[in-house]
């Protein structure tokens, strides 16, 4: 049985900091499948944050690397609060859900400073996209389990 941590929000739970959720076909369609189990997480709810709630990016220096206050580096809110410790909550209790049941693998919401792999908002709030991993695919990653996004699939 593959066993597969995805973000909640492509199952179609309304968990985003819009209070909407983002489903996406292909993971719909792997859902179906016998031999597969879906372990769906959210990890900006599980680390305490409510929804709807202030979105929230990861900082960089102006190098453009990511400016690191913990071992995950710094996430604020769009209103200045630091939510890195509510990011880091969520992502090990991610970390702790896929050990649990013996997941290898994860299809993440790509872009999202928890969830996004490879490529992430930059901390500027103006939609602008650089290289990086969220909060939680960074742990994961660290941890030996194999993450994509929804875009790979
Ligand atoms: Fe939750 Fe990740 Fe979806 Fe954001 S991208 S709503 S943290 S599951």
């Amino acid at each position: 049985m593959n066993k597969i941590i995805v973000s909640a929000c492509l199952l179609g739970c309304e968990c985003r900091y819009d209070g909407k959720s983002k489903p996406c076909s292909k993971v719909l369609e792997l859902a179906k499948k016998k031999d597969t189990v879906l372990i769906p997480v959210c990890p900006e709810q599980m680390g305490g944050l409510p929804t709807p709630r202030v979105p929230s990016e990861r900082q960089r220096t102006s190098k453009g690397s990511l400016r690191s206050i913990s071992r995950y580096g710094a996430v604020l809110m769009k209103d200045g609060r630091d939510a890195t410790e509510e990011y880091k909550k969520g992502a090990e209790a991610a970390l702790m859900i896929a050990k649990l049941n013996d997941a290898e693998f994860a299809i993440l919401k790509s872009g999202s400073p928890s969830c996004g792999k490879g490529l992430i908002y930059d901390g500027s709030f103006s939609g602008k996209k650089a290289p990086g991993n969220g909060v939680t695919a960074e742990l994961l990653l660290q941890n030996g389990i194999k993450v994509i996004t929804e875009e790979d699939l």
